[in-house]
C-alpha cells in the first residue's frame, strides 16, 4: 500500500483529500503545518506528500526547503497544492524541490494524473 502525507492547515481540505486518496487505496496521514510534517517525516517516509502553500507555524515552502536539505532517505515525492493566485509561485516551488503541483480545489481525476506523473500510481 502506498502512503501519502497530507499537509494542510484546512481540516476540510485534508478531509476531502483523504477521501480521494483512500478510494485510491492510499494509506493516509495528516499534518496541519510544516512543522508537524517534518516531525512525521523524521519518523517515516511517505511515498508522496501533498503540500499546502499557506500554513501557520511553518509554510509549505519552508517545509520543502528544510525537508529537501535533510538527510531523509529515501525522499518522498512532493506535490505542491496552490491556488489560482499562486501560479506565479510554481517555478519557485519546483526550484525548491517540488516534483509537481496541483491547483486547488482539485478533483480525483486531477490528483490521479499528478500522482501518475510523479510515479506513485
Ligand atoms: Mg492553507
Amino acid at each position: 500500500m502506498k502512503s501519502c502525507l497530507i499537509v494542510d492547515d484546512s481540516k476540510v481540505i485534508r478531509k476531502v483529500a483523504r477521501h480521494i486518496l483512500e478510494t485510491m487505496q492510499f494509506d493516509v496521514a495528516e499534518a496541519a503545518d510544516g512543522k508537524e510534517a517534518l516531525d512525521h517525516c523524521a519518523q517515516t517516509t511517505p511515498d508522496v506528500i501533498l503540500l499546502d502553500w499557506n500554513m501557520p507555524i511553518m509554510s509549505g515552502m519552508d517545509f520543502l526547503r528544510a525537508y529537501r536539505s535533510s538527510v531523509a532517505s529515501p525522499m518522498a515525492k512532493v506535490i505542491f497544492c496552490t491556488t489560482e493566485n499562486g501560479i506565479g509561485h510554481i517555478k519557485a516551488a519546483i526550484d525548491a524541490g517540488a516534483d509537481e503541483y496541483v491547483m486547488k480545489p482539485f478533483d480525483r481525476e486531477t490528483l490521479e494524473a499528478k500522482l501518475q506523473i510523479v510515479g506513485c500510481i
